[in-house]
């Protein structure tokens, strides 16, 4: 009784006479290539069969394995209990954060092993909005299926039978590419907001279209991000902006109306015409990186996204009389200040984005000690990257960029004679050669020096 009450509330469609059966597929239907899998999460599935529970992979990987493309990482669902799950594995460990899950580590790979929720968000504690604070009961696999967010990420796979096992018509709707919320789209907006950027993000990854019900409430609800923790918030950004595909998610942002005063993130990132080459040429070198398999640095990644937010209070603080060095330091903390209200940027990342930041004026600085001083710099690499964007996009001279390219490159007297070239001034663009100009002065050298130590 209760069970249909949730189903009615939620949508969801029966399927013929027991709504709580999947749709069952075989081999020859699916088509799933067992090659994609890794070893390591059948051999999960495996153990956890063997002791005689379920276990299926389940969420994004069936969805790519459906789509013939290699997951990233795999998900395991399982009807064991967490403790249940750790006493079956050599290293494997309890995570609880909203909920408990079981990390299996495999060397690097890491299989997340969740218990089956319970269907039932009704009795959970909700905050005033109606967000779900807490919602821990386990459940049935049809009860797991219905908490998931899309059709396309709410089915399951047995490696041992090779069936998919499919709740709320994902197959269909991987095959004409629609993602589509299960159950009632603002019911479960109002449940995790979250969800919202889901959205954006699976639909600009995959390339499929958004699904009109699913469409339809994200542009009025958006403001309900708003009351969702800021390190949750940060977690689900980090993974837009990581997907390899940042650059259409931003666009699909902006297209779903989610990019005014939702995050000061996406304010200053989507709405900055000055800066908007310098973001879309950081957020195409992280795609690229991505889609290349090879890592990327979250530190860097936002200190492009908000660099020029930061130059445009670094020069306002020069303006009103601060010294570069000391300017280029409050412009920082003004701008981490307002982001960490809204997303809580890790203390680390924080680091390292200042750390990007502060070294820029000093690559512009070429004379005596200072530019081997920076060879020294423990994050060159990734300072001397973001010079490159400055220079791509426009910002400041190119020559500058290519000097410290052949800088690096050089042998000892290749150095010397480095140093020893007068920097081209002519041709510069307008405000680097007045920062160079500046960068001379007594004071900015002295702050410069600190800076090293
Ligand atoms: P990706 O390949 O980008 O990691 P994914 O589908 O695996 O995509 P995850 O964020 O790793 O995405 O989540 C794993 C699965 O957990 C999802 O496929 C979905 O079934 C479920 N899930 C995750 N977040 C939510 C949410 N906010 N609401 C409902 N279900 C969710
Ligand atoms: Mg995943």
């Amino acid at each position: 009784m209760i069970k249909k009450f949730i189903r009615r509330i939620l949508g969801v469609k029966s399927k013929a006479d027991s709504p709580n059966k999947p749709v069952q597929l075989g081999p020859k239907e699916h088509g799933i290539d067992p090659q994609l899998l890794s070893p390591n999460a059948v051999r999960v599935t495996q153990t956890l069969q063997e002791a005689g529970f379920k276990a299926f992979v389940v969420g994004g990987a069936v969805r790519d394995l459906l789509l013939g493309v290699k997951p990233k990482d795999f998900d395991v669902a399982t009807n064991a209990t967490p403790e249940q799950v750790k006493r079956l594995f050599r290293r494997a460990f309890i995570i609880g954060r909203r909920f408990q899950i079981v990390h299996v580590m495999f060397g690097q790979e890491i299989i997340e092993v969740t218990t089956f929720r319970g269907a039932s968000s009704e009795g959970a504690l909700k905050d005033e909005h109606g967000r779900v604070l807490r919602d821990n009961t386990f459940g049935e696999q049809h009860e797991d299926a219905i908490r998931r967010d899309f059709t396309i990420n709410a089915m399951y796979y047995d490696p041992a039978s090779q069936t998919v096992l499919d709740y709320h018509n994902g197959i269909p709707d991987i095959r004409n590419r629609t993602l589509r919320i299960i159950g009632v789209p603002e019911a479960r907006y109002r449940e995790d907001p979250v969800r919202l950027l889901r959205v954006v993000r699976f639909a600009a990854k995959l390339n499929f279209n958004i699904d009109p019900a699913t469409r339809e409430p994200i542009q009025v609800m958006a403001p309900l991000i708003n009351n969702v923790p800021a390190a949750r918030v940060f977690d689900e950004m980090l993974k837009l902006l990581m997907s390899g595909h940042a650059l259409a998610c931003l666009q699909q942002l902006r297209k779903e109306g989610l990019h005014h005063g939702l995050l000061p993130l996406l304010d200053v990132v989507l709405e900055q015409p000055l800066g908007e080459k310098f973001v879309r040429l950081a957020l195409a070198g992280t795609d690229q990186r991505v889609q290349e398999g090879k890592p990327v640095s979250p530190g860097f990644l936002f200190a492009a996204l908000l660099w020029h937010q930061v130059l445009e209070k670094w020069h306002a603080y020069q303006a009103a009389g601060e010294y570069p060095i000391p300017a280029l330091h409050l412009a920082a903390d003004d701008v981490l200040n307002t982001q960490t209200e809204k997303l809580a940027l890790q203390r680390k990342i924080a680091s390292d984005m200042r750390d990007i930041w502060a070294m820029q004026p000093r690559f512009e600085r070429r004379v005596g000690k200072s530019p081997y001083k920076m060879l020294e710099h423990l994050r060159l690499r990734a300072g001397y990257d973001f010079l490159l964007l400055r220079c791509a996009s426009g910002e400041i001279s190119e020559e500058i960029g290519q000097w410290w390219t052949e800088f690096i490159d050089a042998d000892g007297p290749g150095r010397e004679a480095l140093l020893a070239r007068k920097p081209k001034i002519d041709g510069e663009a307008q405000p680097a050669k007045k920062r160079r100009r500046r960068s001379r002065s007594k004071h900015k050298d002295a702050a410069a020096g600190g800076d090293v130590a």
